[in-house]
């Protein structure tokens, strides 16, 4: 397949796996980007050190570009910036914060920039600081998200016609029919994280991929818009944090009871009742887990065969 993401990054499909916390670390990356995808390790859990060891063994398992997703709030963004420039990592995913901090220095070493945007007006501040292309992720999406709820079928429409870069749709999209969906309202590739949780290589705790499994249309929420807005499974650490809105509670009770480590304890570590549990929307639609390279095929062989099952109509 030819196109401009394609093209931008040097591989076969416009086909992103997403950076997330404790679930994309080098093997499922590496095994992403062997399959003709673009695998991305998800540095915003790792200390410095454990950055620095996952590239080194994405980077002895495949020869294919990977990338490094930098959520910009988080608190030692130099020190993996460095780890980044050292290891000459092709493509770098920023996301959460100002893409004007680190774009230049990053393209200054020859590094592909990519920001993840969740409006019209943050994907303009993206493409003025000078970025490669474009993420943007609409409400659907799990994990981290825009406060103003636009929906990934909204969002792509308004942010392809504002900018002239490639373009990359996030949210709700888990195969080859949203993606020819997304590429239609005109993207250029698409972005799966909660896809890509369930696979064997993800290193998510398997009492999450096995709870993502089982989910239901309706089953998670956008929640902590106070904090930072992200959509968690409706377990009973959420059902804490909705009685303190129902009880009037104030911003320091929310942070309180959010506490510190609940993200690692739930992905990670695999407790359902009181860790966070971030996934998107369209969990609802997965059904198995499988190798990811399997993944990468199967989402290319349902987009061909929506496109043609359109042509046809
Ligand atoms: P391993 O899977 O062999 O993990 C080795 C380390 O991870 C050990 O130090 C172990 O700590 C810790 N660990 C393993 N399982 C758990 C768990 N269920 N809960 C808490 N800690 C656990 O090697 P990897 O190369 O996969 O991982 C290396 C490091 O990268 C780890 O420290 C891990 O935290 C981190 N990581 C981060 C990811 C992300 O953010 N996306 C993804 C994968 C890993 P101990 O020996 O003290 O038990
Ligand atoms: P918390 O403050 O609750 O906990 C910090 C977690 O990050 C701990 O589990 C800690 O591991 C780990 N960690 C890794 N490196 C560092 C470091 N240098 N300093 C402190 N802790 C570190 O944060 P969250 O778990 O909510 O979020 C962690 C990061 O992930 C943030 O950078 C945030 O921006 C990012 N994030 C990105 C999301 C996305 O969608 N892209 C979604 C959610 C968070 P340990 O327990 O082993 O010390």
């Amino acid at each position: 397949m030819k196109n401009k993401i394609v093209d931008l990054f040097n591989i076969q499909f416009p086909i992103i796996q997403a950076g997330m916390i404790w679930c994309s670390g080098w093997e499922l990356a590496s095994s992403v980007s062997n399959a003709g995808g673009l695998g991305i390790i998800g540095s915003g859990s790792m200390y410095p050190e454990v950055l620095n060891e996952h590239i080194i063994k994405c980077k002895s398992h495949t020869n294919a570009p990977y990338a490094v997703n930098l959520p910009l709030l988080y608190p030692n963004a130099e020190e993996h910036i460095e780890t980044i420039i050292s290891h000459k990592v092709p493509i770098v995913f920023t996301s959460a914060g100002n893409p004007k901090t680190w774009t230049r220095e990053l393209k200054k070493n020859q590094i592909k920039v990519v920001h993840v945007v969740s409006s019209v007006k943050f994907a303009l501040k993206a493409q003025e600081a000078g970025v490669d292309a474009i993420v943007a992720e609409g409400f659907e999406a799990g994990g981290h998200n825009g406060i103003e709820e636009t929906t990934t079928f909204c969002l792509i429409p308004d942010v392809a016609k504002a900018i002239n870069i490639p373009l990359i749709a996030a949210g709700g999209i888990v195969d080859g029919r949203g993606m020819l969906a997304a590429m239609v309202l005109g993207a250029d590739g698409v972005q799966m994280g909660t896809r890509f949780v369930a696979s064997q290589e993800s290193s998510a705790h398997l009492n999450f991929k096995n709870k993502i499994l089982d989910l239901n249309e309706g089953e998670t929420k956008l929640t902590l818009k106070e904090i930072t807005p992200v959509r968690l499974i409706k377990n009973e650490f959420y059902h804490e944090i909705e009685k303190i809105y129902q009880n009037d509670g104030d911003v320091e009770e929310l942070k309180r009871t959010l506490g510190r480590g609940r993200a690692k304890l739930g992905m990670f570590e695999g407790d359902m009742t009181n860790g966070e549990l971030e996934i998107g929307q369209a969990a609802s639609q997965l059904k198995h887990i499988l190798p990811a390279g399997e993944i990468v095929r199967q989402i290319m062989t349902e987009f061909n065969e929506a496109k043609n099952a359109l042509m046809v109509k």
